[in-house]
């Protein structure tokens, strides 16, 4: 049975104590650095939210309007992503469908059609019209057409031609490169996957070797790095256990020790996860560290069908009001921490770990229910979890790939 023990009525009580946080707060013993200046500066801004004591409301109106208004115009701080274009297209609708907000049916067929002018006729898709594909871009342009979910958006993939870019990227030790002559790391791995089992292109030949290369990865701390001999990080390590997922491989984790630190990357007086061992917290590791833990738990459980868990192995109410009452702007959009501007990919990201923390096995929902409650998300594609079934039952009905070929 699960029981909800939060207090959703106007006398707010937060989950952890004030003067209890007021504990955490960072001793530098003596030796002031960068760092320990830095946090400093981040504490005293969480506690003055955390000190208002205000019920942790999703103000998902303002959200709404400031994600519709992005799809139409963006503001001159985005010009440097203009080689990164599908994944305004992902990061703007996979918001909206975590708030259950659904758009024109018309304006879903603009984005297939701007999507479909990315795609190279190599395979994979681009930043942008007629740009370089790039496995990154690659991966939002399908997530993007998957949120669509619409025959139009299912057909705009070039599914043969996917299955030679990705063969074209993949290098001899596993590893694949993010672009034609590119740097190879983690999320190359991660992407490429992601993409042939969404779009049924997965063959155990373009993915040779690609789990131990994934394994060498994990580093001394527990986590995943780019690379091989790179430091654990958050998005590295969500990319590398998603990855052992779905080749299969699990096993090759050290479950252990990358429990050990995923569970210590949340702050203990912010709420919220940093990426890295000794750097501040930042909304958008909700996703990256959070989205780790509903794989964690499905891994211990197969290990153990007894266990008794019916939560993420994290404070889940902690990270719940790290982003609602220190990462919401008044005008919309979600942001990295307090005195940060709010951006798309924030929004996303802080809205997924939102997703990860509210839905468990038992559902742990900080503040009002009603409002606060969004859409649950897989979070091996972070895609909500609906449209990933969709997506998976149209493309399982397409030829398959028989040595590469789609016949
Ligand atoms: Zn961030």
């Amino acid at each position: 049975m699960c029981s909800v023990k939060y207090e959703t009525d106007n006398d707010f009580t937060m989950s952890r104590n004030y003067t209890d946080i007021l504990k955490y707060q960072i001793n530098d013993e003596g030796c002031k650095t960068t760092s320990s200046t830095e946090q400093k500066k981040v504490e005293k801004n969480v506690l003055l939210l955390y000190k208002l004591n205000k019920e942790p409301i999703l103000d998902r109106y303002k959200h709404t309007e400031f994600l519709k208004k992005s799809l139409i115009y963006l503001t001159t701080p985005y010009e440097c992503l203009d080689s990164s274009r599908p994944w305004l297209c992902y990061w703007i609708l996979h918001s909206l469908q975590i708030l259950n907000e659904r758009l024109e049916d018309k304006i879903y067929s603009n984005i297939v059609k701007f999507l479909s002018k990315c795609q190279s006729r190599n395979g994979g898709f681009g930043g942008g019209p007629g740009q370089l594909p790039h496995l990154a871009t690659t991966y939002a342009a399908v997530n993007a057409l998957y949120i669509i979910g619409t025959k139009e958006a299912y057909e705009a993939i070039n599914r043969k031609a996917l299955v030679r870019f990705l063969m074209s990227l993949h290098g001899e030790d596993g590893s694949f490169s993010m672009h034609y002559d590119g740097e190879a790391d983690i999320r190359g791995a991660y992407c490429a996957l992601t993409v042939a089992k969404l779009t049924n292109t997965f063959s155990p030949e373009i993915f040779k070797d690609t789990a131990r290369w994934i394994q060498r990865c994990q580093t001394w701390e527990g986590g995943f790095g780019g690379c091989p001999g790179m430091e654990a990080h958050g998005g590295y390590a969500l990319c590398g256990l998603a990855s052992l997922v779905l080749l299969g491989e699990t096993d090759l984790c050290n479950l252990k020790s990358l429990i050990r630190w995923a569970v210590n990357k949340q702050m203990i007086l912010e709420g919220g996860f940093q990426g890295r061992t000794n750097k501040l917290v930042d909304g958008c590791y909700s996703f990256w560290h959070g989205g780790i833990f509903p794989t964690i738990h499905a891994i211990l459980l197969k290990q153990n069908p007894t266990l008794n868990m019916k939560h993420w192995l994290f404070n889940q109410h902690a990270l719940q009001e790290y982003l609602l009452i220190c990462c919401q702007d008044s005008d919309g959009g979600l942001l990295d921490k307090p005195e940060k501007s709010r951006d798309v990919y924030h929004t996303c990201y802080a809205l997924s770990g939102l997703s990860v923390a509210q839905n468990s096995e038992c559902p742990l929902i900080t503040g009002p229910q009603d409002i606060n409650s969004v859409k649950p998300i897989h979070s091996v594609y972070n895609l909500e979890l609906s449209t990933v079934m969709n997506g998976l039952a149209y493309f399982k009905l397409l030829p398959d790939t028989v040595n590469n070929k789609i016949v």
